[in-house]
């Protein structure tokens, strides 16, 4: 039997109905504080990824999937969703149009990492990105929007954690100050940290491993070398989130992954997912990466969200997602006793009548077997039906049939031709 690979996850009924859910409240949110959706492709050339999120990264270096097409080109199934927004903002000419541009993206993003709880190798992530502001108000808008969606889904108490890193600018500095501390300690260095020292120390901040945990520890932190302009950033930034009463806490040693941040990096944390996974949404502020990719000076600031952390969360939430799975109406049409004509004239009319009742926006379901009245209306149970009626050559003879409440226990005989007036008025009415 082939099953799904390692890292994948099916998403079957009912839980796909929490997905549906899930995704449409993220999107409702993001149409509230007027961001646009934009669809990109799942992989990207791979230099989009080695040039943006940085060639010494994890990601880059262990993570991506990375594979040759049949003519040779080098391709990467996105292993993030920043990257590729920022070559469509370029590639179709956005910096030149009206800014900021606001755009979100709802999608699957793919990364080789160790399989484990609320993390796979293919999940699904929500994002936003503002480009064109450098405003610190949009750093506060795009945190706001994430603790509107985890509010929404019933995640009362999430925490916001916050750190500045600085820009190209003031980072030279900083960075020889982190090399200074950690050349002493050079051997203590997971080999990872050791080849990236020159070429990039600042990774050794992000780096898993134990024993480098502890010496970047007592290392100098970015908040303590930054340039006029980044303090200033970060001094507005924390008096708008105090002045909205957004509570907030420092973290000196936060960092992100990535390369393409600047200045603000921040995480919305959970803690009742428990302190080893508890971070719902991880973003930051990447005011060079445009010019990266060769374009146009542009800042920017967005995140990105993990779908299935948060799902996982609201289960323990207070609004725990439902799973929906009930139907509005059922039709329970037993086969004639003789007579194929009937039968087929009860079939066409039992489809007619479904209809009508779906074009009235309303769920509705029969048995196209048309097995016999007592299997028809344990299906109709199993399927959570609020209403039943019952279809049969009686009522064809006179035109009406009884309308079964599943819930309330009533039952009324309307006109056929009512029956959906009826339903709809009383699911309306809950
Ligand atoms: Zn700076
Ligand atoms: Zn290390």
């Amino acid at each position: 039997m082939i099953k799904s690979p390692r890292g994948t996850s099916d998403v079957l009924p009912p839980e796909s109905a929490k997905w549906i859910y899930l995704e449409g409240v993220v999107r409702e949110v993001a149409r509230r504080y007027n961001f646009d959706e934009i669809r990109l492709p799942t992989f990207e050339h791979s230099e989009l990824f080695s040039r943006t999120v940085g060639e010494t990264t994890d990601i880059v270096e262990k993570e991506m999937y990375t594979f040759k097409d049949k003519t040779g080109r080098d391709l990467t199934l996105r292993p993030e969703g920043t990257a590729g927004v920022a070559r469509a903002f370029l590639e179709h000419g956005m910096a030149g149009g009206p800014l900021p541009r606001k755009l979100y993206y709802l999608g699957p993003m793919f990364r080789y990492e160790k399989p484990q709880a609320g993390r796979y190798r293919e999940h699904r992530q929500f994002g936003v990105e503002v480009f064109g502001s450098p405003s610190p108000h949009s750093d506060v808008e795009v945190i706001t929007l994430a603790m509107d969606i985890a509010d929404e889904l019933g995640l009362t108490g999430t925490e916001l954690v916050l750190n500045s890193i600085g820009c190209p600018k003031c980072r030279g500095e900083y960075k020889e100050a982190l090399v200074a501390h950690l050349v002493p300690r050079f051997d203590e260095l997971c080999s990872d940290c050791r080849s990236r020292l020159k070429r990039n120390p600042l990774r050794a901040l992000d780096c898993k491993n134990e024993g480098c945990k502890l010496l970047v520890a007592g290392a100098p932190a970015s908040l303590d070398y930054l340039c006029d302009d980044c303090r200033e950033h970060w001094d507005r930034l924390r008096l708008i989130l105090t002045s909205v009463g957004i509570p907030y806490s420092v973290d000196k040693s936060l960092v992100r992954g990535i390369d393409y941040y600047t200045r603000t990096v921040f995480e919305l944390k959970w803690p009742p997912l428990g302190a080893a996974g508890n971070t719902v949404c991880g973003g930051g502020r990447y005011d060079g990466l445009i010019e990266q990719l060769g374009g146009p000076p542009v800042p920017g600031v967005g995140f990105g969200m993990g779908l299935e952390r948060m799902l996982l969360a609201s289960e323990k939430g207070e609004k725990p997602i439902k799973t929906g799975g009930e139907i509005d109406l059922f039709i329970v049409a037993p086969k004639a006793k003789d007579g194929q004509a009937e039968d087929a004239d009860l079939q066409a009319r039992t489809l007619d009548l479904a209809r009508r009742v779906r074009k009235r926006g309303l769920t509705c379901d029969f048995d196209p077997l048309q097995r016999s009245m007592k299997a028809q209306m344990k299906q109709a149970d199993r399927m959570n039906a609020r209403f039943v009626v019952i279809l049969g050559e009686e009522e064809l003879r006179t035109n009406s049939v009884a309308v079964r409440s599943m819930r309330d226990g009533w039952q009324k005989t309307v006109p056929l031709e009512d029956v959906f007036t009826v339903v709809g008025e009383a699911v309306r009415n809950g």
